[in-house]
């Protein structure tokens, strides 16, 4: 393999990575766009429970309705954050500041710590 081989295939394994981020980010997009979804229907839930208090004649099935779409939502998020999972292993996490941040980096993105340390464990 010669230099421009070799660089060509790490420049390849490092699209890949970032491909991998991105799709991290998205799926923690339509995660968190769930879990806003999430709330606001708890909230009308919330406030159809609190009618059903003031008012005799209240129809339960819309309570019924709403619970069956928050279990699907739940459905979603819990798919959705087993692929986040499954994708995070790739991850290294920076031991000083917590950010996450592909393998391949050597000095943390954020607060510059050096990622993979000789032996030392804890360095003031
Ligand atoms: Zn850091």
């Amino acid at each position: 393999m010669n230099i421009f081989e070799k660089l060509g295939s790490e420049l390849n394994e490092l699209g890949k990575k970032s491909k991998d981020m991105i799709e991290i980010m998205n799926l923690k997009t339509e995660y968190s766009q769930l879990e806003n979804e999430k709330y606001i229907k708890l909230a009308k839930l919330g406030s159809l429970v609190y009618q059903t208090y003031n008012t005799d004649d209240f129809d339960h099935q819309i309570l019924i309705k709403f619970c069956k779409e928050i279990n699907e939502l739940e459905k979603q998020m819990k798919k959705i954050n087993k692929n986040i999972a499954r994708m995070q292993l790739q991850e290294i996490i920076c031991p000083n500041c917590g950010t996450r941040m592909a393998p391949e980096f050597i000095f943390c993105s954020n607060c510059g710590q050096k990622l993979h340390g000789e032996n030392e464990q804890d360095k003031e």
